[in-house]
C-alpha cells in the first residue's frame, strides 16, 4: 500500500492511498480537529478524475467540521472518498485496505456510511481498524434521524418566516425521494403538509404517491414549484445561477450536503430574492447526531431524539440573532462556527 500526503491550505490532513492488490485508490481529508476526532462518511464512487475525487473529499471534510461543530458534537470534520464502480468493485478486499488505510490515522479520522458504502462495508473495515461507525452491530440508518432533524429545521423556518406553529397545509417541495426524503415525506404527511415530490427513480416517487399522497411532478420542473418550502434531498449545488432565478419559495431547508453551488454568492442571492435558507449542515445533522451519541457516546436513541430536536430551537436562536445583527441565517451559523473552532463551545 502506498499512502502519500499532501498539503492543503485549511486542511490539517490530506492523504491518498493507493493499493494495487485491493485495487484502492482512496482519498482522506481531515479538515479540522479542534473539537475531537474527524467523523465522516466514506463515499464510494466512479470519478471521472482524481482532482474531481478530490474535490469531493474536501468540500464533504469541510461541510462535516460546520456540521459537528455547529451541533454542539466533540467531533471535528473528515471525509474519505474511494475511486471506484458501484456495481463492480464493492468488495471485502478492497474495504479491508481501506480499513488498513483510515488505521493509519491512529483515530483522528473516524469513518462511516456514505454513498454507496452500507453496514457490510463497514464490518469489513472493522476488521482493521475500530475507527469506524455504522457497521451491523452499530446504531443502524441514521437517515430516519437525518430527516427527522430536517422536519424540525422546516418546522423553525415555519415559525420565523410564516409565524405559524404546524404545518397544516403548508406546502413542502421535496427533490429526491431517497433514504432521507422518504422519512421526511413521512413526517410531512403525518403534520398535515401538502406535499410536491420528484425523483429520478419513478419507483420512488411512486411509492410516496401511494403512501403519503405526494403531488409527483417531473424532476426538472421542481424549482418553478409556488410553495412554502423546497427541501433539497438529492445533490448537492443544486442553488446555482441556472436554477435560483426560477425558485418561488419562501424557505430552503433540506437534507443534502452543499446546497449552496457558490456559498458566498447564492446565498447573497437568497438573500435578495427574499427567500429564507436554514444552512444544509445546521438542517442535516440528524444523523451525525445519532451515530455519535448512540456509538461514541453509548447512549440511547431517545438521547440522540432530544438533541435532534434541538435543531428547531438551532435554527430559532441564529433567526433571532441574525435578525438582531443584520446578517443571513447562513452568516450567523458560520460565524458561530468559526467562534466555536477558535474557543470552543463556550
Ligand atoms: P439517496 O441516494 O437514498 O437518495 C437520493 C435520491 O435522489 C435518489 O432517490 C435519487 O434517485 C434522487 N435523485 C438524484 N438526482 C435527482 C434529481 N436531479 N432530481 C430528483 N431526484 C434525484 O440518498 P439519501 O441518503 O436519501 O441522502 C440524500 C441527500 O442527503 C444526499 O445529498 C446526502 O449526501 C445527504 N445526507 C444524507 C444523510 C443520511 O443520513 N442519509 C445525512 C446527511 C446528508
Amino acid at each position: 500500500m502506498k499512502i502519500h500526503s499532501i498539503n492543503i491550505p485549511g486542511y490539517e490532513c490530506v492523504r491518498l492511498c493507493n493499493d494495487q492488490n485491493a485495487e484502492l485508490e482512496a482519498i482522506i481529508a481531515i479538515h479540522n480537529t479542534a473539537l475531537g476526532p474527524a467523523l465522516g462518511g466514506c463515499r464510494l464512487y466512479p470519478y471521472a478524475t482524481k482532482r474531481e475525487a478530490m474535490e469531493d473529499a474536501l468540500r464533504l471534510a469541510k461541510g462535516m467540521t460546520y456540521k459537528t461543530a455547529m451541533a454542539n458534537l466533540s467531533l471535528g470534520g473528515g471525509k474519505a472518498v474511494i475511486i471506484a464502480n458501484p456495481k463492480t468493485q464493492k468488495n471485502e478486499l478492497l474495504f479491508r485496505a481501506f480499513g488498513r488505510f483510515v488505521e493509519t490515522f491512529n483515530g483522528i479520522y473516524i469513518t462511516a456510511k456514505n454513498l454507496n458504502t452500507d453496514s457490510i462495508c463497514m464490518d469489513w473495515i472493522h476488521q482493521e481498524t475500530s475507527h469506524v461507525v455504522g457497521s451491523s452491530t452499530g446504531s443502524g440508518d441514521p437517515s430516519l434521524m437525518t430527516a427527522h432533524g430536517v422536519f424540525m429545521a422546516i418546522k423553525a423556518a415555519v415559525k420565523c418566516k410564516l409565524g405559524r406553529n404546524d404545518l397544516e397545509g403548508i406546502k413542502v417541495a421535496v427533490q429526491g425521494i431517497g433514504y432521507v426524503g422518504y422519512y421526511l415525506c413521512k413526517e410531512l404527511y403525518e403534520h398535515h403538509a401538502i406535499i410536491i415530490g420528484c425523483d429520478k427513480d419513478e419507483s420512488k416517487i411512486n411509492r410516496v404517491v401511494d403512501e403519503f399522497g405526494v403531488v409527483k411532478i417531473p424532476y426538472d420542473q421542481i424549482y418553478k414549484q409556488q410553495v412554502d418550502v423546497f427541501a433539497p434531498c438529492a445533490l448537492g449545488a443544486v442553488i446555482n445561477d441556472k436554477t435560483l432565478p426560477l425558485l418561488q419559495c419562501k424557505i430552503i431547508a433540506g437534507g443534502a450536503n452543499n446546497q449552496l453551488y457558490d456559498e458566498e454568492k447564492h446565498g447573497a442571492m437568497l438573500c435578495q430574492h427574499n427567500i429564507f435558507y436554514v444552512p444544509d449542515y445546521v438542517a442535516n445533522a440528524g444523523g451525525v447526531i445519532n451515530v455519535y451519541v448512540q456509538e461514541i457516546q453509548k447512549l440511547s436513541v431517545a438521547d440522540a431524539l432530544k438533541i435532534t430536536n434541538n435543531i428547531y430551537n438551532t435554527v430559532i436562536n441564529l433567526f433571532d440573532i441574525c435578525t438582531q445583527k443584520n446578517l443571513t441565517l447562513l452568516e450567523t451559523a458560520n460565524n458561530i462556527v468559526k467562534k466555536r473552532l477558535r474557543y470552543g463551545a463556550r
